[in-house]
This record gives C-alpha cells, sequence and structure tokens, in this order.
C-alpha cells in the first residue's frame, strides 16, 4: 500500500530551501512529522504527514481534511515549544511561513515586538496598548524586563551614548502606515523619561504635534502620513540630561503639491483644516477686517474641498489646534510670530479660491476680481483682496503677477498674458511655494529654540534602506561580543557570505525621481519679485529664501532651461542632504527597527499574511536573521537546560550542578561537538538542534 514507514527524504538540497538552510540544518521528512503545506489557494497550512511515497506525501490538515502533495510543497515547521519565541533566531527551522506563524502567535497575544537578531520587528496593533508610560520605562530601565519593545532598543542606545559616549542612531523604517512616526515619538518619550530634568526634553516631545500639523496628512494609506523625511538629534550633556536637540527634515521629499492638488479621499496638511476649525473667534472674525484673517470653514476653500475630504474619523482637528498653539508656546514662538504663520496659511487659502476669466480665444486669462470670496459673507471681500492683505502685497501687483509674465526682450520689457494653464500654475506655484517656506523657516524657528550647548549627537529617526550595510557590520560585531563575554571561541563561529545579502539591500533605493517631479515646478522669477514687494516679514524673507536656493534669480527668457538647471540643483542637494545624513549616521552605532504593517486597513486585530510577508521580504528580515543565527544562535542557560532535558539522563543527576547536567545529556545523545559550545553561564546551539532534543523529548 501507500504506507511506508521508513520512507525519508532530506530536504536540503530541494531548490528554494537551500537559500535558507546551511549544512547544519537536516531535516527529515517522516510519517507524524508537522509541516507546513503549500495549499491549493498558495496559502501555507500546518499539517501532519500521514504517509510518503517518492515524491509524493499525503497530509493531514487540522480540519480533517487529507491532502495530496508534492514534497516539495513541504516546509519543516517548528516544534510548539518555540511557538512565539521573542527572537527568530530561535527558530530552528527558518522559512517564511515559520516567521509569519511565530509573528502572528506573538500578534494575536499583544506581543507587537519581536527581536530578529538584533532588529526589534513591530508590527502596529492600530490600537491602544498598554506597554507604554513610566512603569514599563521603569522595568526596562532597571531591567527587570527583557521583552523586546522600543524602550529597550532606546535604552540600549542611550547606554552606548552615556557609558560608552560613542554617537547612537536608531533608525526607523517601514512602509506607508506601518507605525514610523509612533514608534519614533515612544523611543523619544523614553529618551525624555530618562533624560530629562533640564526641562527641554518637554520641549522636545513638542515639536511632534508641530511638525506632524504641518508635515502630516491623510493619505488613502494612512491617516496621519508623514510627508518628509526627518532626523532629530537629541542631545545629552555628560551628566545624562537632555541639554538640546535639532531637527533636519528633508526639504526635497517635503510633498509641496499637495497643498494644491492630491487624490480623491485624502487631504492636504492637517494644520489647514485644524486652523480652519479651531481658530479662536479673534483671528477668523471679520469685523476689523483689516487685522484677521478672514477664516471661513474648511468646505468653503477649493484647495481643501477638492480632494472630497475633510475630516479624519475619531480626530477633532479644533482641539488639535488647540494643542498645536500650545505647542507653539513651548518652543517659543511669538504669540506674534504665530499670527504671521496663520496670515500665511489663510493666504495659500485664499489663493487656491482666486478665478480667472478667458478674455480671448487664444486662452489668455485675468484674474477676477469682482467675485464675493465666499458663499456665506457678500459683503467682505473677493480672494484677491484678501490675499493682498494677508501677504501685504497691492492688489493690482498680486493680479498682474498671477496672470501675465514679464519678458526682457534686448532692452525693452514686454508683458505677456497668461494662458489659463499658465496662470494657474503660476498660482499654484506661488501657493506651494509660500507653504513650503513656512515649513522651513518653522522649523528653524524650533531649531533655535531647542539648540543649546549640543554635546554627543543622537539620531533617532531617519528612514533610509541603504544604512542596511552599516548594520550588517555591526550585527557580526555584537554577535562576537556575547560570544566573548561567556567565554565562547569566536573564531569557531563561521559566519555565512553576506554580500547576497547586501545586494539584496542595495535594491532598495531612494526613489529620488518621484520626489523632484513632485517638487519641481520652481518659482517664477515674479512671484518672487511680489513676494520681495510684500510689507509683511515672512513673505519677505521667503523671497530672500527662494532667491538664495535658486542662487541666481531665473532669467525670464530662459525659463524653460532653467526649470531644469533648477531641477538639477534641486537633485544635487538631495544627494547632498542624503550624503550629510549618512555620513553623520556612519559616525554613529545604528539601532534599527522595522515597522511592519499588519493589514491595510488601519484596523486591530486583523493579519494579512500575505501584506506581511512582503514587507518582511522588503526588508530583508529572514536573511537577517539567516546571518544571525549561522553562528550559535540558540542559546539556554545550565539551569534552563538541566530543567528541560535532564530527566532523559539514564544515570541519575539529582545532585550534580547544571553545567554537568547538560553537558551528560549532550554525551548521551551524541550531539556532535561542532553543533554546540558551552559557555560560563549558558550553552550555545546551531540552529536545529534545540529541535533534535525536543524530538527526542517529546519521543521519551
Ligand atoms: P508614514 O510613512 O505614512 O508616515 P508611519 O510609518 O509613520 O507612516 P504612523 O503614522 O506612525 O505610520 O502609524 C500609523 C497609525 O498606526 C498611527 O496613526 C496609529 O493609529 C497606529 N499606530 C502605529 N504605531 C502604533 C502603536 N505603537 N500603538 C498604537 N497605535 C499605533
Ligand atoms: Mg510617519
Amino acid at each position: 500500500g501507500s504506507e511506508s514507514p521508513v520512507d525519508s527524504l532530506s530536504l536540503v538540497g530541494l531548490s528554494e530551501e537551500k537559500l535558507r538552510f546551511d549544512h547544519t540544518n537536516n531535516y527529515v521528512l517522516k510519517k507524524k512529522l508537522q509541516v507546513w503545506c503549500r495549499l491549493p489557494d498558495d496559502e501555507w497550512g500546518l499539517g501532519e504527514i500521514q504517509s510518503i511515497s517518492g515524491n509524493n506525501a499525503n497530509i493531514l490538515l487540522p480540519e480533517g481534511r487529507a491532502l495530496a502533495v508534492l514534497v516539495e510543497n513541504l516546509l519543516p515547521s517548528n516544534p510548539q515549544v518555540l511557538d512565539g519565541v521573542d527572537d527568530l533566531i530561535q527558530l530552528s527551522y527558518l522559512n517564511e511561513p515559520s516567521v509569519l506563524h511565530n509573528l502572528k502567535c506573538r500578534y494575536v497575544h499583544d506581543m507587537v515586538y519581536t527581536r530578529a537578531g538584533p532588529v526589534l520587528v513591530a508590527i502596529n496593533p492600530f490600537k491602544e496598548m498598554l506597554l507604554y508610560g513610566d512603569d514599563h520605562v521603569a522595568a526596562y530601565r532597571e531591567k527587570t524586563t527583557d521583552n523586546p519593545h522600543v524602550y529597550a532598543i532606546a535604552d540600549s542606545a542611550f547606554n552606548g551614548t552615556m557609558r560608552d559616549g560613542v554617537n547612537q542612531s536608531i533608525i526607523i523604517s517601514g512602509e506607508s502606515g506601518a507605525g514610523k512616526t509612533e514608534t519614533a515619538k515612544i523611543a523619544m518619550q523614553y529618551l525624555a523619561a530618562l533624560g530629562g530634568g533640564s526641562g527641554i526634553e518637554y520641549e522636545v516631545l513638542q515639536t511632534n504635534p508641530i511638525l506632524e500639523a504641518f508635515g502630516n496628512a491623510k493619505t488613502l494609506r494612512n491617516d496621519n502620513s508623514s510627508r518628509f523625511g526627518k532626523l532629530i538629534d537629541i542631545h545629552f550633556s555628560t551628566s545624562a540630561r537632555i541639554c538640546g536637540a535639532r531637527i533636519q527634515t528633508s526639504y526635497v521629499i517635503h510633498e509641496q503639491s499637495r497643498v494644491v492638488q492630491r487624490a480623491k479621499g485624502e487631504r492636504s496638511y492637517h494644520v489647514f483644516y485644524q486652523l480652519c476649525a479651531g481658530a479662536p473667534a479673534s483671528l477668523r472674525d471679520s469685523i476689523q477686517f483689516t487685522e484677521k484673517l478672514n477664516l471661513k470653514a474648511a468646505n468653503n476653500y477649493e484647495y481643501l474641498k477638492q480632494s472630497d475630504c475633510l475630516r479624519i474619523d475619531n480626530v477633532d482637528d479644533a482641539l488639535r489646534f488647540h494643542k498645536l498653539t500650545e505647542a507653539l508656546d513651548i518652543v517659543r514662538v511669538s504669540k506674534e510670530d504665530q499670527e504671521s504663520v496663520f496670515a500665511m496659511l489663510a493666504a495659500v487659502l485664499w489663493l487656491g479660491n482666486i478665478e480667472y476669466l478667458v478674455i480671448d480665444n487664444e486662452n489668455h486669462v485675468e484674474v477676477i476680481s469682482s467675485k464675493a470670496c465666499c458663499t456665506i459673507d457678500f459683503k467682505c471681500c473677493t480672494a484677491v483682496t484678501n490675499v493682498a492683505k494677508l501677504m501685504g502685497c497691492k492688489v493690482p501687483d498680486l493680479m498682474l503677477t498671477l496672470s501675465t509674465h514679464k519678458i526682457q526682450a534686448g532692452n525693452d520689457v514686454v508683458i505677456q498674458k497668461l494662458t489659463l494653464p499658465q496662470a494657474i500654475s503660476t498660482r499654484d506655484a506661488l501657493a506651494k511655494s509660500i507653504y513650503s517656506s513656512l515649513f522651513d523657516w518653522l522649523v528653524e524657528q524650533i531649531n533655535r529654540s531647542l539648540e543649546k550647548n549640543s554635546f554627543e549627537q543622537f539620531c533617532i529617526n531617519y528612514a533610509n534602506e541603504r544604512l542596511q550595510q552599516h548594520f550588517n557590520r555591526h550585527l557580526f560585531k555584537l554577535e562576537q561580543e556575547e560570544y566573548i563575554q561567556d567565554g565562547i571561541d569566536w573564531t569557531k563561529v563561521e559566519f555565512v557570505d553576506n554580500t547576497e545579502c547586501l545586494n539584496l539591500f542595495e535594491k532598495v533605493l531612494y526613489e529620488t525621481n518621484g520626489f523632484l517631479e513632485k517638487n519641481g515646478d520652481p518659482l517664477h522669477s515674479d512671484s518672487i519679485q511680489l513676494l520681495l514687494s510684500c510689507n509683511c516679514q515672512l513673505p519677505q524673507l521667503f523671497a530672500a529664501h527662494l532667491l538664495n536656493q535658486s542662487q541666481k534669480p531665473v532669467s525670464p527668457l530662459r525659463r524653460l532651461g532653467s526649470v531644469e538647471s533648477q531641477k538639477q540643483s534641486v537633485a544635487t542637494k538631495f544627494k547632498g542632504q542624503l550624503f550629510n545624513l549618512m555620513q553623520r549616521l556612519e559616525s554613529t552605532t545604528p539601532h534599527f527597527i522595522r515597522c511592519i504593517k499588519p493589514n491595510g486597513k488601519q484596523l486591530p486585530g486583523i493579519y494579512e499574511n500575505d501584506l506581511v510577508l512582503q514587507q518582511l521580504r522588503c526588508c530583508g528580515v529572514l536573511e537577517v536573521v539567516r546571518i544571525s543565527r549561522s553562528g550559535y544562535p540558540s542559546r539556554m542557560t545550565h539551569q534552563q537546560f538541566a530543567a528541560r532535558y535532564g530527566f532523559l539522563l539514564l544515570e541519575d543527576v539529582q545532585f550534580q550542578d547544571p553545567l554537568s547536567v547538560s553537558v551528560a545529556i549532550l554525551q548521551q545523545f551524541n550531539i556532535l561537538p561542532e553543533m554546540y559550545q558551552v559557555g560560563y553561564t549558558k550553552l550555545f546551539f546551531r540552529t536545529g538542534q534545540i529541535a533534535a532534543l525536543e524530538d527526542i523529548r517529546n519521543h521519551t
């Protein structure tokens, strides 16, 4: 019959698994063995081998269903004792279904953090967790727990800075909505708790609501998506107090186009909606219009209402506005400056309401100046007069800038009318420019307030996968340190060649083209002139800044050419920024956190295998684990080992010390010497050895 009790076969040579198994990882298929079985729908299911015949196996699935499959569709599953291990390197069999299963086991029990060797894998819970706060901070500080946690990472970074005097960085990566920003905040809370006392730690934390208001927006993937890259340095004094901080944002990534346009169902930057919903009466009222912003509700603004999404579930924009102004107070942005900031935001909103009238059959336009600014209030004004008032420029100048451009022809200046698309893009470019200048200016103000005498630098959040190389170097150093500490001869630990991994990580380069396209349209020199003519401080500052950025004023005659050259300079600047960041991070000891998004719905309790797998693959988690476990990844203290396997010994060892018991076990079961090492406190095993011992244990 098909029953063949002794039929067995080694999986080592099988094509796909070759990658993931090393020579120590022999695996024998036999009856009753639990395996992962690729089901017809391409999912992996856990089953038990009923029988094997040649390349075919009969598998019993949990629901009692039997399935005939080719053995190449089977992968080893780990013994149950390893279910939900807190470090993936402890898995005896490393394969995708096992890793997915392990992370899921933990996730359903609200254990969202798992180690993958030196990397922390963080799965977004999409709900509030009772994992944070003072008690938990204390537990990690006092090392009364060693569960994987962001706090543990922050703690070792803090120690590295304070104890060893080496700058550290925490690099948090993951796709949109995976939890990078939240994770960075959690790490910052821990560091603020540890380095608190000077008062500045509170300021550092308050930069978050400000940066999120101005730099985050609701997208289809994340209700609070960061649209800019940021690096926050936290500086510690020698007495372990936070003594300064600095934020660096990469303005190139800052997505300006969102201010004027985006996909349906997405929002512009939070701050616009917060301002409209939460501005106090003193700002919004039009009784004394000359001093006010003349703010209306968000649905009166074209720039806001065009994407059919004004609100976010469970978010109170008015309350957020209140928090924003509190945070601005704390980082010492004066009330006067705050009002200027809000005036610029209002100017951007009103710009979007400026409309054009086509005046000839060549599609040339003029600005409409007679139409009331909004549906609510006919008596007051038009969009154009609002913008001019808010920016402090003359109405005719504004109208001219938005509908014409000056061309230098020899000694003469020719004024040419813009076509409708040209006029709209001129208007939008001005709006985008004002917004991004405002963002940069604000970050500068915050930095002024935060940047005191900086000591050591401490980098916290930087999402660039290229740093992986840097990381690999450290990975091996860390491994070696633990071996040395426990008296292991680490030269016996052969590490697999990791070039394959490095190549993999080099795949993940920054996609710069998209960013440049989005931010590519430079501001027309006429618009810069307009900003210069304003009698408000901010527009003037912006103009100076913009002139500085493009180095030379753009000649209208060679406008097309200069667009290209400006794009070029943006690209060069971006590379420069990246290089600087890299250089600064290169001089630090990095800590890595990989955030994983468990589902696309932003909901708790849903774990989509495919989505998780795709992210694990993309950031090379399996490879990291593979590198980490290529030494002796399974570790047990002598006590643990003796307690778990001691009863298997034939002789009575009741009164012997754990080390002797352990050695006796190793000898009795003929564990090959190259498969383990005995340290002062722990036993170190090659992969698969614990599974082998468990097998013996279960069958005794
Ligand atoms: P993006 O790249 O779009 O900026 P991100 O990786 O920064 O995305 P976050 O904004 O940090 O993602 O997280 C998205 C949402 O997931 C948060 O708004 C929050 O609702 C939830 N979330 C993330 N991490 C946690 C956590 N540790 N606990 C509870 N909720 C979380
Ligand atoms: Mg974010």
